[in-house]
């Protein structure tokens, strides 16, 4: 069913508990913890509670967590004292989506060049 947890999901077992990491913030449909490779001093991901495999199936399926992962981005960018950062969608592997259950990259804390690679 739409949004279940995939057994075969690294992000779906993060949110179980099954797999540690770093978790900076918790709401009731979102967990927010440090990417394991950090491309920059700050660099959390912020991924909704159910599984769907990128930000537009998500979005279109359930705006108001996608709308989450933006507030929760935000709130983490504070916390991290974060003046400038970026905010990034991968959606499709040609735009260097490697885990497809939806997820938002907080990246900043260092200079970020424009227009990515
Ligand atoms: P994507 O390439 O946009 O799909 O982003 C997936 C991100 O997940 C990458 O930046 C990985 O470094 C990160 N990642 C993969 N496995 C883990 C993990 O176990 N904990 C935290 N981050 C992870």
């Amino acid at each position: 069913m739409a949004g279940e947890p995939q057994d075969d999901c690294l992000f779906c077992k993060i949110v179980a508990g099954q797999i540690p990491a770093t978790v900076v913030r918790q709401t009731e449909t979102t967990v927010a913890f440090r990417d394991i490779n950090p491309q920059a001093p700050t660099h959390v991901l912020i991924i909704p509670r159910v599984h769907y495999p990128d930000i537009a199936t998500l979005g279109a399926a359930e705006p108001g967590i996608a709308a989450d992962l933006l507030r929760v981005s935000g709130e983490v960018a504070g916390e991290e004292k974060l003046e400038s950062y970026r905010v990034v969608f991968n959606t499709g592997s040609g735009a260097g989506q490697t885990v497809f259950h939806a997820h938002a990259h907080l990246i900043g804390g260092r200079g970020l060049e424009w227009p990515p690679g």
